[in-house]
């Protein structure tokens, strides 16, 4: 490794650390240690594709020392960071080792956030991690297995898809679902009644995708009406059960998958940094992204509330995180030169969501120009094909999306994690989680 003047210690290696890291990576007067709990950098935005058998595993991941090959300035370390002593800006790992820099990056993502809905912890999926999409699409394609097998269970719920939240992660989610019943199951369980099965989408605010313009709202429900998806809005989730979830209503609905796009909180790291949270459980940045009181200390992403233009927090967005990292390394590199640090300016470009085939909406820059229909569907893969962390991860993606659209089956429906296709039909309880 190269021996620069600085050394940089980075936690997190999600689109707010490795565009930190990459940055970095091109300076010859640092050197990086990027500490993740996994080998990989996931791209969030496509898991539900993951978990509705459109992507595979190697569409949505890379290795993070492939996404950094060629920087020998950089190292990475596959730990998990359970402490951070911001004052020596020191973190310690799960597995003992402990690593100093002269400067710390803290980029450690966000996790779901139940809100203490009882039993949603334990019993319902969430969709923020790589396994968090693999264990659901296992439990998709094992309730399917055994309803083929036992038609009976289709009364128990077994073709009862929960969805917990209407912002782009439910929304996408339903879409993403009702597109894979309604074109691919009816077609490979023949034997099946698949048009019993219904996918719910419950959300306790009295419309769909709350950030997006108004219209899109309206195009977002009917759209996933068209694709026979039941709306529950202005209902809240009282509670999630191995075999049903409950609404606030009354309402039982029995279902062996319930999914969990309600909120978010920072990662459990963030409790463990002696720092000052705000909302969401996130650090409180400042307008340069560092943290006040804690020379050296750079917050970003998710883990932070980063300031926007009128001192709101920024969204929890891929793009936000994205460009407050290489902005962070801008700014350490002016700092490590004796330069002034600058207050970040995040460039909006819009917000989008796909609904499923053919079907997406677009609020593009910050005044929010409309679209809707196969124009923001277009936009949609484009923007995320370039997103996405390297070439072969597009091609890949594009191939796979393809062989979904054109022929209609999902090129990756594989039942890899046995533990979610275990449920105890009878007791009402499921297999190990
Ligand atoms: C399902 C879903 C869909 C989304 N869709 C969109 C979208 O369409 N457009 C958009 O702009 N944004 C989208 N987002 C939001 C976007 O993905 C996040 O804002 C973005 O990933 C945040 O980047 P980050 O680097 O802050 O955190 P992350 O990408 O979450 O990365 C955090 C990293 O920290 C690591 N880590 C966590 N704890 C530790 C620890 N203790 N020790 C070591 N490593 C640790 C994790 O392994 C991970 O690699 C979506 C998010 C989700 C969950």
């Amino acid at each position: 490794m190269a021996n620069g003047s600085s050394h940089v210690v980075i936690v997190g290696g999600g689109f707010a650390g490795l565009a930190c890291a990459r940055k970095l990576a091109t300076s010859a007067d640092v050197r990086v240690t990027l500490v993740d709990k996994n080998n990989y950098h996931q791209f969030q935005p496509l898991l539900y594709q993951l978990a509705t058998s459109e992507l595979s595993t190697s569409d949505v991941a890379t290795s993070l020392r492939q996404c950094l090959r060629g920087h020998g300035n950089v190292d990475v370390k596959m730990l998990e960071v359970t402490a951070v002593d911001p004052k020596t800006r020191t973190v310690t790992t799960r597995e003992g080792e402990s690593y100093q820099g002269d400067f710390l990056v803290l980029a450690a993502g966000s996790q779901a956030n139940y809100f203490g809905t009882v039993g949603a912890e334990e019993n319902a999926f969430p969709l923020y991690s790589l396994e968090d999409a693999q264990r659901l699409r296992s439990r998709i394609l094992a309730v399917f297995e055994d309803a083929d097998c036992d038609p009976k269970l289709v009364d128990q719920g077994a073709l009862n898809f929960v969805i917990i939240g209407g912002g782009p992660t439910g929304t996408e989610m339903a879409g993403a679902l009702a597109d894979m019943v309604n074109f691919t199951m009816r077609a490979e369980y023949p034997d099946l009644a698949v048009k019993y099965a219904r996918v719910y989408l419950i959300d306790h605010g009295h419309t769909l995708l709350g950030a997006f313009p108004a219209k899109a709202h309206d195009y977002a429900a009917q759209t996933l009406q068209q694709k026979g998806v039941q709306l529950r809005l202005d209902i809240g989730v009282k509670e999630v059960a191995p075999d049903h979830v409950l609404l606030s209503n009354g309402t039982l609905i029995q279902t062996r998958t319930a999914v969990w796009a309600g909120g978010l909180t920072a990662s459990p790291l963030a409790a463990n940094t002696s720092l000052p949270l705000g909302h969401g459980g996130r650090i409180a940045v400042k307008p340069d992204l560092t943290v006040e009181g804690f020379p050296g200390v750079y917050v970003l992403g998710d883990f932070g509330n980063i300031p926007g233009p009128d001192n709101q927090a920024l969204p929890q967005l891929g793009s936000v995180a994205q460009q407050c990292g290489e902005w962070a390394a801008e700014n350490i590199l002016s700092e490590a030169a004796g330069r002034p640090r600058i207050p970040f300016q995040y460039n909006d470009k819009g917000i989008m969501a796909m609904i499923g085939r053919d079907s997406a909406v677009a609020a593009i820059g910050n005044k929010r120009h409309e679209l809707d229909g196969p124009i923001a569907f277009a936009a949609w893969l484009g923007v995320h094909a370039l997103l996405m962390s390297g070439v072969r991860e597009r091609i890949e993606a594009f191939i796979d999306w393809g062989w979904n659209y054109f022929g209609r089956f999902r090129p990756t429906q594989v039942l890899d994690r046995s533990d979610e296709s275990r449920i105890h039909w009878q007791d009402g309880t499921d297999g190990e989680r």
